[in-house]
């Protein structure tokens, strides 16, 4: 047979196998590998082997419990593999949970583990019959009492003695063995059955028709604007789908962790009829167990609705029969290390490859997909209003830095004098207000007036970012911390002064500039122990918050019902970025976060500060014109010769020195030879990266450019064994569509 294993080598290898059952392919099996024995898959059965048959090797256990992945999974593997330039055991092993591939723990995995429920007999004992101090006890007849039936893995962490308190329980008749299936319902008809329904409008009803009519591979753009009810769309879609076809699965995906848990309790309460089990979360946040079990449940079917982030693209999910992607231009969708994948871009590929509809949404789609809508590539369904009646989309005022100075109008340490205003009357009239920022902590410059020192990281060719609270210099790329000097370390001056502001100073500065304003700061720093994220966004849905200031973690798909008022610091610095995906980028998160406002009939304003009000892309927001955005940008971008009218790659190094990543490249770039007869290919200077050290390790790219995706990738495919040859260099990689240019 032969096997993938995660291995930096486009290579499978060859094992002979002595087992009872004749493997199939797609099942996970042991194998020695080298003097280690490690989990591979099996990708196919062949007769004979390269390898001298004394040197074959057995394999060494199959997992047999484990249905083995499908065919198209595997093809979904191989295809990532290729296209992003790497070898197919390298993709499908990563993709599987970590318990999976620790052959140690098949066994406890795949136990079928036994469950309890709470006879009659037993309900009218407890909790009296219990001691009254047995706290744990009573917990653990707490839980049988309130679910139809306990799990002994979920009992034991109630109670320690789980197992031996069940035995004494089914001896005395309380509690009897669950069969395992029995709790398992027959999917209902309607998958929502006595759940209210909101009237959807006319927009999202003919979105929802043309999505349930559609045969086979049909890809959708559904441009909708913020607060247009896209949710709304997805939901319909999906219950009937899960209606029309019993065991059919769907897979939504979400760009954030951070919006799971909102897209989770509101897809619980809309699908309550389903059984239990049938919705399913994956995502980086989750502990190995739960994610270990959650994808087994989406591997055998039991789970309908698959909810995740990019990672769960790659779930095995046999039934799939729809795939959704919310806010699709997000740049979290693309994985930016290890497999540099476009999360978006494969579920494109799986809808193809099963034949099923695919659904993109965003109300500022990237350019790509707007391309593609353009050309009748993909179907485009349009929702240009909100869907709560009374709400309109807010109205968007910038508010001229330049003019305020002229006039003398003071601005508070950079607030404004409209926004401050405007701050002031949304406290005074208990609606919130969102103060965005795309910059934390408190200053990013920290710098000595006398001598010019600036406090800098030891390791990184960055500044140090000032954080105040935590009392520290810390800095943003490698982690490095140090303590605050209390003076210039290089001439004394004990007048060291932070320059420039991040969401920390802000916070600190509404607090004096709006007094009695509970002001709340989420961001990176404020949300880092697990779980506080969540605690701090139902704080504000709860309105016990007048003032929230934040990075794009509060600008993106939360649905605020109270705020009223967004204000934007900082904006202009990517007006004037090298990166061209930069304007599409801030339109993009400038739109998000002014959807925050307005959604539940208040009126809602956005007051933008700028030094270039009259700025294209202000201007373009200002109107609310994403089309027109869009279609001038793409002009541009077709006469400028970049994506999406061209094909772009982009091998990275990493070396002890500039010098020789530069010299990597420089060579690569030589040896690089674009195959005969296909198209051209541009091959561009190796250029150092704009922070060029990063925890002493220096950086440089070299970006290849085609207008023939096909001739960019097979050469890409043949460049590959040159690269594995060249030495000087501590890592490098090849990155397919590369976001940051
Ligand atoms: P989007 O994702 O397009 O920004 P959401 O799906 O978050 O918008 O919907 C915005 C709000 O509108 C939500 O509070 C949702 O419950 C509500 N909503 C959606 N559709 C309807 C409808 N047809 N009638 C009433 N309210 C709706
Ligand atoms: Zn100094
Ligand atoms: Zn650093």
């Amino acid at each position: 047979m032969r096997v993938a294993v995660d291995q930096p080598m486009p290579v499978q290898f060859d094992y002979r196998y002595a087992l009872a059952e004749p493997p199939l392919v797609g099942a996970l099996v042991l194998v020695p590998f080298g003097r280690r024995e490690v989990v591979g898959l099996i990708c196919d059965i062949v007769a004979t082997s390269d390898v001298p048959a004394g040197k074959l090797r057995h394999v060494s256990a199959i997992c047999s419990a484990c249905a083995p992945l499908s065919e198209a999974w595997i093809a979904l593997a191989g295809f990532a593999a290729d296209y992003y330039q790497r070898g197919l055991g390298e993709v499908a092993l990563p993709a599987l949970p970590q318990a999976l591939r620790d052959a140690s723990r098949w066994n406890r995995l795949f136990a079928v583990e036994e469950r309890f429920r709470l006879r009659p007999e037993g309900r009218a004992q407890f909790p009296d019959a219990l001691p009254a101090r047995a706290s744990a006890l009573r917990r653990l007849a707490e839980a049988l009492g309130e679910q139809p039936s306990l799990g002994l893995s979920d009992a034991r962490a109630l109670h320690p003695k789980a197992s031996a308190t069940f035995d004494d329980w089914l001896a005395r008749g309380w509690i009897e063995r669950a069969d395992a299936d029995a709790g398992e319902a027959a999917t209902p008809a309607d998958p929502v059955a006595n759940v209210p329904l909101p009237v959807l409008t006319d927009e999202q009803r003919e979105a929802v028709d043309a999505i349930s009519r559609a045969q086979g591979f049909a890809p959708f753009l559904l441009h909708g604007v913020t607060g247009s009810g896209k949710t709304e769309v997805y939901l319909h879609a999906l219950a009937g789908l899960l209606g029309a076809q019993p065991e059919a699965q769907a897979l939504v995906l979400v760009p954030e962790i951070n919006l799971t848990p909102q897209f989770e309790a509101v897809f619980r309460a809309r699908f309550a009829s389903l059984a239990d089990g049938a919705i399913v979360t994956m995502h980086s946040g989750l502990a190995e167990g739960e994610r270990a079990r959650n994808w087994l449940a989406a591997h055998t079917g039991v789970a309908r609705i698959v909810l995740g982030t990019r990672l769960a693209i790659l779930a095995s999910m046999p039934k799939l029969a729809m795939i959704v992607v919310d806010e699709e231009h997000d740049p979290a969708y693309k994985q930016q290390e290890g497999l540099r994948y476009s999360a978006r871009d494969l579920a494109i590929y799986r809808a193809k490859q099963l034949d099923i509809p695919v659904v993109l949404g965003s109300a500022t789609p990237s350019l790509e997909t707007w391309w593609q809508a353009e050309q009748g590539r993909y179907t485009r369904l349009t929702l240009t209003r909100r869907a709560v009646a009374e709400a309109a989309l807010p109205s968007v005022r910038l508010v001229d830095l330049e003019e305020e100075r002229q006039r003398g109008r003071a601005s508070v340490d950079g607030l404004a004098g409209p926004l401050i205003a405007a701050l002031k009357a949304r406290v005074e009239r208990g609606e919130q207000s969102l103060v965005f920022l795309n910059r934390r902590g408190y200053a990013p410059i920290l710098s000595c007036d006398a001598c010019g020192w600036v406090a800098g990281c030891p390791r990184c060719s960055a500044y140090a970012v000032l954080h105040k609270p935590e009392r520290a210099l810390r800095c943003h790329h490698c982690g490095w911390e140090s303590r605050i000097p209390k003076s210039c370390p290089d001439c004394g001056n004990i007048d060291i002064a932070p320059m420039g502001r991040g969401t920390q100073r802000v916070e600190e500065t509404l607090a004096s500039v709006v007094p009695g304003a509970r002001v709340l700061r989420i961001d990176a720093d404020s949300t880092r122990r697990k779980g506080s994220a969540q605690a701090l966004f139902s704080d504000v849905h709860a309105g016990e918050v007048d003032i929230l200031v934040g990075t794009q973690m509060i600008a993106k798909g939360h649905d605020f019902r109270r705020v009223t008022l967004v204000g934007v610091l900082n904006a202009d610095t990517a007006l004037f970025s090298h990166d061209f995906r930069a304007s599409e980028r801030l339109f993009a998160q400038l739109t998000q976060v002014s959807g925050r406002a307005g959604r539940a009939g208040l009126p809602g304003e956005v007051l933008i500060q700028t030094r270039y009000p009259r700025h294209a892309l202000y201007q373009a927001l200002a109107r609310q014109d994403y089309v027109g955005f869009a279609n001038s940008t793409l002009a541009e971008r077709r006469d400028a010769r970049l994506p999406p009218f061209v094909y772009q790659a982009m091998l990275r190094a990493e070396g002890r020195t500039l010098e020789a990543a530069l010299a990597f490249l420089e060579e690569a770039a030589a040896a690089f030879a674009p195959l005969p007869g296909a198209d051209r290919v541009t091959v561009y200077d190796a250029v150092p990266l704009t922070i060029v050290k990063v925890f002493n390790v220096h950086r440089a790219q070299l970006l290849l450019e085609s207008a023939s995706r096909a001739a960019l990738q097979a050469s890409l495919r043949a460049w590959q064994p040159v690269l594995r040859s060249l030495k000087g260099v501590l890592r490098w990689n090849v990155e397919v569509d590369p976001l940051d240019v």
